[in-house]
């Protein structure tokens, strides 16, 4: 994603529901997609939930209820300790970066979604209609 005008990555921002976490990125996008694996249902209590990775040190999330939990070996789920918002997870895998949830951001939802990630994982109560690449690994 870039802003046309000066061909540099637009600054995406975010915050949880009561506005204690926040997080800046001036990072491009490097992917995006809905999750359907166990944990990010677990994690989030919502069937899908579609994230968007960039850069980690390009990144900023802070506020002080953000709270971290490790969901499993090498992998952290940061969250607002205050409204219980999922805000983040980060992987050992992938150490120099972040992903972020889209509905989180302040504006536009604007990520383009680009494919999903787990799908063998997926709850057959919700139908997906779309074209996107459905894949059984991902982040
Ligand atoms: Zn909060
Ligand atoms: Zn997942």
């Amino acid at each position: 994603m870039t802003d046309t005008g000066t061909g540099k990555p637009m600054a995406l921002s975010g915050h949880c529901l009561c506005g204690g976490v926040h997080y800046r990125t001036r990072s491009l996008v490097r992917s995006a997609g809905h999750c359907h694996c166990e944990s990010c249902r677990r994690a989030a209590s919502s069937p899908v939930t579609t994230f968007f990775t960039v850069l980690r040190e390009e990144t900023e999330l802070g506020g002080d209820s953000l709270r971290y939990y490790a969901s499993s070996p090498g992998v952290r789920r940061g969250f607002c300790g205050t409204c219980g918002s999922p805000m983040s997870f980060e992987t050992e895998r992938r150490a120099n970066e972040i992903d972020l949830y889209v509905a989180s951001l302040d504006a536009g939802l604007s990520v383009t979604i680009k494919e999903h990630w787990h799908w063998d994982e997926h709850v057959d109560w919700l139908t997906i209609v779309d074209d996107l690449p459905k894949g059984e690994g991902g982040a």
